[in-house]
């Protein structure tokens, strides 16, 4: 039997699989990449060969262009290919449509690498599917006891209550463009909100991408406003990326309440840097409870953790008897949720 730590170890590219000679969601430009999902700090272009989920390829194409990469591998979830003489499978994660989590499987050592994930149901992608293994390779983005996230559909019902309360004022949602802003639209639709929802243009292609794999948005309109008629969106829902409330967009709308769909909601302290008047907490990563939820159920004896909040998550590991280390694993943001 191999050492896991020989099988994938960091290294400043990220993590690195020498039997397979290839690295998992690498962040420089590698020969061989096996990527987990679409997220910039995840995904990025340049590599000559990519095996990643057919959806996460296609979003790869749709942010960086159709030469993302020189060559491009699909495999569906549950799909094994053989990459020399490493058994490499793809299972779902939760976190954005087409994340996965890729297990890894050498001379009868199992690693199963999560990159981003989430427990919860999402109206979004395929829910998390557990894989038992040796070694579970877990972020800690909210790797805190005090991180509980809430219900989702709490979090919906207090902005649905707010555009009633005010319907003369328009409601702008930040949510980021990948995954984000369709879970709040999906989750907006699951609570029966069936008015017509505007976008900025930086969500229309990935929100078009969603529609055309069978994931029903409703009636998405642009939320381009014509000069003096600002007026049109009051009573609405705006959802635009967070970077777009740093310019003049959300300005011109009718007496904006300002809303932000982030697990950082959580933290009041945040909320207010950014102006927000109604944080939404909903996040695409687990909280504590699912974190170690998930390293109970896979069964693994050994954990390593990637990135985020380390520290607490590998004391409660030894404290429950799993061997357990941080990676130190550096390029990935906590910030992008
Ligand atoms: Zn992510």
């Amino acid at each position: 039997m191999i050492r896991p730590s020989e099988l994938l170890k960091p290294t400043p590219a990220g993590l690195y699989c020498q039997p397979g000679d290839f690295y998992i969601d690498p962040v420089r430009a590698v020969s061989r990449a096996a990527i987990t999902h679409g997220h910039s700090d995840h995904a990025r272009s340049g590599h000559a060969h990519v095996l990643a989920t057919p959806e996460t390829l296609d979003i790869m194409a749709i942010r960086y262009g159709e030469d993302f990469a020189g060559q491009r591998q699909p495999i569906a979830y549950g799909g094994e290919v053989d990459v020399n003489g490493v058994k490499v499978s793809f299972h779902p994660a939760g976190h954005v449509f087409g994340s996965a989590q890729i297990a890894v499987e050498y001379q009868g050592t199992r690693i199963v690498v999560s990159g981003d994930y989430k427990r919860r149901a999402d109206p979004t992608c395929t829910g998390f599917e557990v894989v038992p293994c040796d070694v579970f390779v877990t972020e800690a983005t909210f790797g805190l006891p005090v991180f509980t996230h809430p219900p989702d559909a709490e979090e919906i019902g207090r902005l649905l209550h707010s555009v009633e309360q005010f319907p003369e004022r328009t409601h702008i949602v930040g949510a980021y463009a990948l995954g984000k802003a369709q879970r709040v639209i999906g989750l907006l639709r699951q609570a029966g909100y069936h008015e017509p929802i505007y976008i900025h243009g930086a969500l229309e292609r990935l929100c078009a991408f969603y529609e055309s794999q069978g994931i029903a948005l409703g009636d998405l309109r642009p939320a381009t406003l014509e000069k003096g008629k600002s007026k049109d969106f009051a009573g609405t829902i705006v959802i635009g990326p967070p970077s777009a409330f740093a310019d003049r967009w959300a300005r011109r709308f009718a007496d904006p309440i300002s809303c932000f769909a982030s697990g950082w909601m959580r933290i009041r302290q945040r909320a207010k840097q950014r102006g927000v008047e109604l944080p939404l907490i909903l996040s695409d990563h687990s909280d504590w409870p699912e974190l170690t939820q998930t390293i109970t159920e896979t069964g693994a004896s050994e954990v390593w953790v990637t990135h985020g909040r380390e520290e607490a998550l590998v004391r409660w590991c030894e404290l429950s008897g799993i061997k357990a280390k941080p990676l130190h694993l550096v390029g990935y943001e906590d910030e992008n949720e």
